[in-house]
């Protein structure tokens, strides 16, 4: 392993690094380190993670389900596609994640609405496209205060399983460094 703090090398079964003192949970695997970072590509990345576990809350919607799966997914592919084309998860990356992290669920969560609103209006012969049936959907919020408990109850398990997401990356991360 390498030691972050003082870059030199050290036994992979040490728990602090001999020359510097630091402990275990701050070195990286060998060759980590130095591993140049691409940014742009990372971006693409995140986004490209975010985008599926987007597709996927507002399929899984459609099936009258704030799924699991699709938070956890939405964490994870986020942090995932950042590091697999960014070459490496800095801090930029995991500011870049965390937003979208935190953006993404409430996004998915609003387009799901609308395409749910505009599908129940068209048995009453309304044509809505999602984007009206977002705005139709947040005018009905208004007049009905059960359904603002409704989706505080959906957007908090949404982001309890996104939360999740993230928690199952580091886990992943965690079991690397004890290698
Ligand atoms: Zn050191």
């Amino acid at each position: 392993m390498i030691c972050t703090k003082c870059g030199q090398g050290i036994p992979d079964t040490a728990t602090v690094c001999e020359h510097c003192g630091a402990e275990v949970g701050e070195v990286l695997p060998t060759g980590e380190l130095r591993k140049p970072e691409n940014v742009m590509l990372g971006i693409v990345g995140a986004l490209v993670g975010a985008l599926i576990g987007g597709l996927c809350i507002v399929l899984f919607y459609q099936m009258n389900a704030v799924s699991a799966i699709s938070g956890v997914l939405l964490a994870f592919g986020t942090l995932k596609g950042y590091e697999l084309l960014g070459g490496k998860l800095s801090k930029v990356g995991i500011a870049v994640s965390a937003v979208l992290i935190l953006v993404m669920p409430f996004a998915a969560y609003l387009v799901s609405s609308g395409i749910a609103f505009a599908d129940e209006v068209k048995q009453y012969g309304m044509e809505l496209t999602w984007l009206e049936g977002i705005q139709a959907f947040f005018e009905l919020l208004e007049y009905d205060p059960e359904m603002i408990d409704a989706v505080k109850s959906d957007l908090l398990q949404l982001y309890l399983y996104t939360g999740l997401g993230v928690v199952v990356f580091l886990a992943s991360k965690t079991k690397k460094f004890k290698k």
